[in-house]
This record gives structure tokens, sequence and C-alpha cells, in this order.
């Protein structure tokens, strides 16, 4: 028996759910398929679970802040299976909550894989469903470099469930994820490497920016091999023997961090003759088609913008222009983003490299100071705050904050700068005292 549906959305991840409830709400017939659990990399394998970790891994700093406020922890011990548990507990939670949202709304859930018979037909399982309009929201998975295929090389996916810790680890890349995990095994005792091809990690980031949060985590105890990358690897009894340029060094795990790729080997997109960009992302218009023209894509398959939010605000997007006649486009610009390092970094719009190129003439401020939490520790770990302006109208065009819980400072700032915000309006407000944040307010260094 064949089912039939107005939309039917391939991929149950943060893009796919929202789409497929909002039009469900709207009255559009919705099915959705997801051979995996509800809530996609986000809540399984990416965002959720690496913030959990990433606070687990605070604690051992916090410990020894306790001591500079007249704190004595006699005992303090660390279960990374207790962590690993509460986790699983957590997530599954999460999974029925998607399901219940997506019942709620009245979605027909196929809890299997999809793929195209054709542009109108897809079989999930035994089943065949045809629809009107199909969206493709399966995401990502991480990209494996060959030429390391001769050894098990932890991806993010299965560093979450690692039977016991390691006591040393090499991570290579220096993107999100390879910063961020640093960071929580750093933080969890681990001894951690982490190397670059090039000359600094966050390379797509502000210079100025990625070099300070370097040398914050080398600070931490996180060891940073620059322009030096495993040429080969090889597994020697139970440790890793990893060969760089001029030296060879063991390791008990090394993961891999470089770069996620379109989750599309299950779909069989040839017959339905769905185009691919050059990286081999699902290539779409500005309104989310795909060369086919009943057939859509949103989220990190596309590849625009790979954050959950952003392709939730698509989901939004795309169910919205399929109701109406006036389709509006999706704004990329000034999307605010963070990085769980340890310190945290957080921005909105652009770095000090990419303003110079859009503007004429621009302004940078800065401020570079120990927050009064560490003052009386042996803690080296600073702030740094950097604005930039357009000097033509004044308005701030990018806005960046490394320390403890930038992601929340910059989500607030960022409705102000989206929305115009200048420097003089920042400066008409009066600062919370004594907090890092009233920084932003009092920025007088031109640069
Ligand atoms: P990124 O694109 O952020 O970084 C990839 C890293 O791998 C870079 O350091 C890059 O080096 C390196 N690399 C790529 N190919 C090679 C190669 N052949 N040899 C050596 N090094 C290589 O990818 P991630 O995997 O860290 O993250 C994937 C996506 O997930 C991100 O784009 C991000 O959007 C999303 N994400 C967002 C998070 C958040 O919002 N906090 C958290 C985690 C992920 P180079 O710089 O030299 O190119």
């Amino acid at each position: 028996m064949t089912s039939k549906f107005d939309l039917f959305v391939i991929g149950g991840g943060s893009g796919g759910v929202r789409a497929a409830r909002y039009a469900s709400s709207l009255g559009i017939n919705t099915g959705i398929a997801e051979g995996s659990l509800l809530g996609g990399t986000c809540v399984n394998k990416g965002c959720i679970p690496k913030k959990l970790y990433s606070f687990a891994s605070h604690y051992s700093e916090e410990l020894n802040l306790m001591g500079s406020f007249g704190w004595k922890i006699d005992k303090s011990k660390f279960s990374w299976n207790k962590l690993v548990k509460n986790k699983k507990k957590e997530l599954f939670r999460l999974n029925s909550i998607y399901q219940n949202l997506l019942e709620n709304s009245k979605v027909k859930i196929f809890e299997d894989y999809a793929e195209f018979v054709d542009q109108n037909t897809l079989k999930v399982g035994k089943k065949y469903i045809q629809s009107k309009n199909i969206l493709i929201a399966v995401g990502t998975k991480p990209k494996e470099l060959n030429k390391f295929s001769n050894v098990n090389i932890l991806s993010s996916d299965e560093a979450f469930d690692l039977k016991k810790l390691p006591k040393n680890i090499l991570i290579m890349g220096g993107g999100y994820i390879a910063v961020e995990f640093a960071s929580i095994f750093n933080g969890l005792g681990v001894n951690t490497s982490l190397c670059v091809r090039g000359k600094r990690i966050l390379s797509d980031f502000d210079k100025e920016i990625s070099q300070f949060i370097m040398q914050q985590m080398q600070e931490k105890g996180v060891k940073i091999i620059v322009e030096d990358f495993p040429q080969k690897i090889q597994l020697k009894g139970k440790s890793y023997q990893v060969f760089f340029k001029n030296k060879t060094r063991r390791y008990e795990k090394v993961m891999g961090a470089l770069g996620r790729v379109p989750n599309i080997s299950k779909l069989k997109i040839e017959n339905a003759k769905i185009k691919l960009n050059l990286k081999g992302a699902i290539h779409t218009d500005d309104l989310f088609k795909t060369s086919v023209k009943n057939i859509y894509a949103i989220g990190d398959v596309i590849d625009k913008v790979q954050l959950t939010p952003v392709a939730i605000s698509e989901a939004m997007t795309f169910v919205n222009n399929l109701k109406s006649t006036n389709k509006k486009k999706f704004n990329y610009k000034n999307i605010p983003t963070a990085v769980f390092s340890n310190p945290n970094y957080a921005f909105v719009g652009c770095s000090e490299n990419e303003a110079k190129k859009i503007y004429k003439k621009i302004k940078v401020y800065k401020s570079q100071f120990r927050s009064l939490k560490f003052s009386m520790s042996k803690s080296k770990e600073k702030v740094l705050i950097k604005l930039i302006t357009n000097a033509s109208n004044d308005k701030i065009v990018g806005l960046h904050y490394v320390g403890e819980n930038a992601a929340e400072i910059i989500q607030g700032f960022s409705v102000a700068v989206v929305n115009g915000l200048t420097k003089s309006q920042l400066d008409k407000t009066i600062g919370i005292h004594p907090t890092c944040a009233e920084e932003l307010v009092t920025l007088k260094n031109v640069i």
C-alpha cells in the first residue's frame, strides 16, 4: 500500500522535526522518516551532549578556584561512566519530547530510512510513500581521511560513548569540534594534544581571537601542535604510533574532527536526479528548492551554515514559503555563534579580517582583563572583548567575547547588533557593576 502526503520530510533532526510539525500545524498533511533517534545530530551526537560534557569538564577548574574562596575539598573523584550514563538518560528524555511534539502535531512518523524511487515516490523500509513535496533534512556525518583508514580513528560520534577515558589523546583538526573536545578532555584530566595543518586553530575565525584562545588553552594544559599533521598512524600494541614530520608520538586514542560531509549515502538521490554542488552537498536555490521542482532541502546537508538554530529557522522559512505566494529568502547575515572551548568564545558579525575587506574604514575597540572571579586564584585566564565598527556610520559590524558565559552574553547583545546598534548607542548604556560584561558598554581604546 502507498501512503500519500502533501509534504514528506526525510530526517528527524532539528530542521526536519521543526519543518514537519510546523507544516502539520498549518494543516499540511505531513509525514516524516527517521531511521535512527529523533533529534538528529544536535540532540544525540552534537550540541546537547557536547554542552553537558563541557559543563562536566569545567568543574575541575571550579574545584581549584574554590580554594581561593576559602573552601577546602577533601576528596573529589570524577566518574566518566556516571557522566555517560546520565547523558544517555537525558538524551532519552529529549528523544521522547521530540516524538511527542511530532505526534501532538499529527505528523505521521516512519521509523526507518527513506530512499528515492523516483521524484515523487519514496521507499521507507518496506513501505512506499508518494508526496507532492519532499524535504531533505538528513544533515551530515563526520568526514574521514582515506590515509588513516588502516586504523580506528575516533569521530566525535564515538567519543561521547568511550568505554573509559584514555590517559592521553591526540585530536586532529582545529575547528569547532576539535577545539571543544580538546577542552572537554583536558578539563576531565586527559593529557590532551591537538594538531592542525595551519598556523592556528579556528582558522576561519578572527585571527587575533583564535590566537588568544590558542594561548589560553595552552595555559590550561592543552598541547597544540601547529603546521604539523600526521603523515601516518599505526596501531602498536594498545596505543597509536603517530608519525609527524620530524617526530613520532604515541597516544592511547586518536580522534579526527576534520569537518562533516553530507549524510546522503542512503538516499539513492540518483533515482530522483537531484544535483549536488562541488562539495557534494545538495544544491538548492535561495528558496531551498533543489534541481527538482517538488524536492527541497534544508539544514547542514545544503552546507550553507551548519548550525542548529539556522536549520530550525530555515525550516520555518521553507514552510511559510510553501503556504505563501510572497516567498521570502533566508538571511544568512549576522548569525551569532559560539565555540564552547575553555574559555568559551562567542561572536556576532564579522571578524576584523572580513570587516577590512567589506568596509572602507573600520574602528576596532578592545579590552583584555582578568575576571574578578579569578583575582584571588592562580588562574591566568583572561577575558578578551573585541568590537568592530564601520567608521562611516558607527554601526557595530562585529562583536567578539572570549571568557566565561560568552555565549549567554553575546546572545543578548546580538539582538541589538542585528538590528543596527551603533557604538554611540552602546556608550549610552550604563554598565551593571561588577560584571565582566559591563566592559562591553565602556570600551574606549580605539586601535
Ligand atoms: P570545521 O569545519 O569547523 O573544522 C575542520 C577542521 O579540520 C579545520 O581545522 C581544518 O583545517 C581541518 N581539516 C579539514 N580537512 C583537513 C585535512 N585534509 N587535513 C588536515 N586538516 C583538515 O569542522 P568540525 O568538524 O569541527 O565541525 C563541523 C561543523 O559542525 C562546523 O562547521 C560547525 O558549523 C558545526 N559545529 C558547530 C558547533 C557550535 O555551534 N558550537 C559545535 C560543533 C560543530 P583548516 O583550518 O586548515 O582548514
